[in-house]
């Protein structure tokens, strides 16, 4: 990782440690990463999946690709610098809201494997959840709920993911959905019983 600018900055610890927040909050804070194609699903089940963790009265917080570019990284394209650069900042905010004792979700493409890589380095270990939304890009392409891949396929979006721009898939996430041929619901419940199977949410 880049060093940070500015020389004379020091780390300040918290007077709390995690387990004292952790107990006070009743939950343990995770990042759950979702990376896939665009119209994969990300969004969709990161949404329902914060709806359900609510509904428990789990503490989660939903990063997503879009309104985060509407915000802190308005700054920021598609090259492949730039990609890296947004990744890098959305890890940096996941990292605060998992050690502030949220379950947080984020839904970016993310189709770098070093910058997902970064932003799991960012965490301690156990707490960065990768998942894999691996539905096909035949799928994706049908389902198209933004129009994006038909403007694409028009040449009218330069470094499209999965057609002019690369997509490396994780080779070890933590878990993988299919959502060729499954509800919304089912992709979510998968997802919540993954978390569930970890320890991340209470009875
Ligand atoms: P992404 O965030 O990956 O770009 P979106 O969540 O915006 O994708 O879009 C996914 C689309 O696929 C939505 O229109 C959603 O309703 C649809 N869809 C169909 N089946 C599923 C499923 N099992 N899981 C998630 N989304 C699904």
């Amino acid at each position: 990782m880049s060093q940070p600018k500015s020389l004379n900055i020091h780390w300040h610890g918290a007077n709390v440690t995690t387990e004292e927040r952790e107990g006070a909050l009743g939950q343990r804070g995770c990042v759950v990463w979702l990376t896939g194609l665009s119209a994969s699903g990300k969004s969709t089940i990161a949404r329902r999946v914060e709806q359900l963790l609510l509904e428990r009265q789990t503490h989660t917080y939903v990063l997503d690709g879009d309104n985060l570019r509407m915000g802190l990284n308005k700054d920021l394209g598609f090259s492949p610098a730039d990609r890296t650069e947004n990744i890098r900042r959305v890890g940096s905010v996941a990292q605060l809201f998992a050690d502030a004792g949220s379950i947080v979700l984020t839904a970016f493409i993310s189709p770098y494997r070093a910058d997902r890589d970064g932003a799991r380095a960012m965490v301690p270990a156990g707490r960065f959840l990768e998942v894999h939304v691996a539905t096909d890009i035949a799928t994706c392409e049908q389902r198209d709920p933004k129009g994006l891949y038909v403007k694409a396929r028009e040449g009218k979006i330069p470094e499209f993911t999965g057609i002019s721009a690369p997509y490396e898939a994780p080779e070890s996430p933590e878990l993988v959905l299919r959502t060729e041929g499954k509800t919304v619901e089912e992709s979510a419940m998968e997802l919540v019983n993954f978390l569930e199977s970890r320890g991340f949410l209470t009875a």
